[in-house]
């Protein structure tokens, strides 16, 4: 296999990466070509669309000039921040609840909306059409979150028909951040192909109503788009934020902890050092272990990748992460293998079809094994060229404590977290109880 010489993506890393003469991959490229952009255009640029927004929202007597979808975390609030305080908008919550909540999630969506005074709505769907939506995409396509990511992504459109407001605003454009899907000079805006592509793993909802998955028409109603005519005739656009404003997820997360009560988890995760992010959501390391199952990397690639390309960790640092926690089966999947009504051999089977054989091989005893890793790519030729400036503030430092867990290899104090000012919060749950 081959691994980008500057971060820790593998070539099989999804969606498609590609690595130029130097060995470096397209989404340090894209990383790198944030320095080449004008932000105070592109920030010029923001303005206008929003001012153009709240007058027209003005002029329809409209109370909400724009919908900021939301999960309640680091980005939620972050984007919260900017369209209500720094630009003065009115914006409409808009979240999907996808049944899979961590008493952390719950805890932080309520901050956000309390926090910065603003409206939220909130799609609950029912955890019976969510374990077989759930059951069926992770026999199709090896998802469980499907549901989420058509969520969310489906849900504040609906809202922005229903409640005429044209404009939704997201926060980073995820896929060009991990492996440089687009880049910033195209400037995309949100499109009906690019969610069902990418977000929805190229199903719409119908496709999910058969005998097989037992799904009906109408268990799939949040994730019906609305119809090119009722977008067309609002003149409904979704922009990306990361186009306009410098997206440093670490310093934004750093931000938001400190002068808006977000919560970072406060203790050692299964399967990254990142405190900061995906903190709603416990099936994410079913998810993420998923990812890991069929193309042997996971998330401590993509978080540690994201430390390297900003200087913050070396790329040796970064494969210590990757040994430590991307192969890690988490503690969460007997919750979920409860839930679907799956035994653990059934879960293995059907992921079976689905693994790279690039990167995969499967021993006469039956058992699999990771035919590579970054870890032998150490002293790869290109490694030394493509190495970026390190930056005095380290990933594992006394002031990123709140922000990176480290298990004292990487220093030698106990871990405290001097930000985190957290209600009980242990006693709240949704839906599912683990
Ligand atoms: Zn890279």
């Amino acid at each position: 296999m081959e691994y980008c010489a500057r971060c820790l993506y593998p070539a099989n890393a999804k969606p498609t990466i590609i690595f130029d003469e130097q060995g470096v991959c397209s989404g340090c490229r894209y990383h790198e070509s944030r320095q080449r952009i004008d932000w105070v255009e592109r920030e010029k640029l923001l303005r206008e669309i929003l001012e153009e927004h709240r007058r027209r929202a003005w002029e329809a007597g409209n109370p909400y000039d724009c919908i900021i979808p939301v999960s309640g975390g680091k980005d939620s609030h972050y984007q919260t921040y900017l369209l209500k305080v720094v630009y003065g908008m009115n914006p409409l919550l808009v979240t999907y609840n996808h049944a899979f909540n961590t008493p952390l999630g719950i805890r932080n969506l309520n901050n956000l909306v309390s926090r910065f005074g603003c409206d939220l709505i909130r799609f609950t769907a029912s955890p019976e059409a969510v374990r077989k939506i759930s059951r069926y995409m992770l026999k199709k396509v090896g998802d469980l979150t499907w549901h989420y990511h058509a969520g969310i992504r489906t849900f504040p459109f609906q809202v922005a028909v229903k409640y005429r407001i044209p404009l939704i605003v997201w926060g980073e454009h995820g896929f060009a951040e991990l492996t440089g899907l687009v880049t910033l000079e195209d400037m995309v805006e949100f499109t009906k192909w690019t969610r069902q592509e990418h977000d929805m793993r190229g199903f719409e909802p119908e496709d999910l109503i058969n005998e097989e998955s037992g799904i009906t028409w109408r268990e799939v109603v949040p994730y019906q788009y609305p119809s090119d005519e009722e977008i067309e005739e609002l003149g409904v656009r979704g922009i990306y934020l990361s186009n306009f404003v410098y997206w440093n997820a670490k310093e934004q997360a750093d931000f938001v902890i400190k002068n808006y009560g977000f919560a970072p988890f406060s203790a050692r995760r299964e399967r990254s050092f990142l405190l900061y992010g995906k903190t709603d959501d416990h099936a994410n390391d079913v998810h993420d272990y998923l990812k890991y199952l069929k193309f042997g990397y996971g998330r401590a690639t993509d978080d540690a990748s994201m430390e390297i390309r900003h200087g913050r960790m070396t790329r040796e640092e970064g494969v210590e992460m990757v040994k430590l926690y991307d192969h890690v089966r988490p503690s969460t999947l007997d919750t979920y293998l409860k839930f679907l009504g799956l035994s653990e051999e059934e879960f293995y089977e059907w992921i079976e079809p689905m693994r790279d054989p690039d990167i995969w091989e499967k021993k006469v005893d039956g058992t699999w094994v990771a035919k590579d890793t970054v870890a032998n790519h150490i002293y790869d030729p290109w490694v030394g060229a493509a190495r970026v400036p390190q930056v005095a503030d380290r990933t594992f430092s006394e002031w990123n404590r709140h922000l990176y867990y480290s298990d004292g290899r990487f220093d030698n104090q106990a871990f405290t977290n001097p930000w985190l000012r957290i209600e009980s919060h242990n006693e709240q749950r949704d839906f599912i109880v683990l």
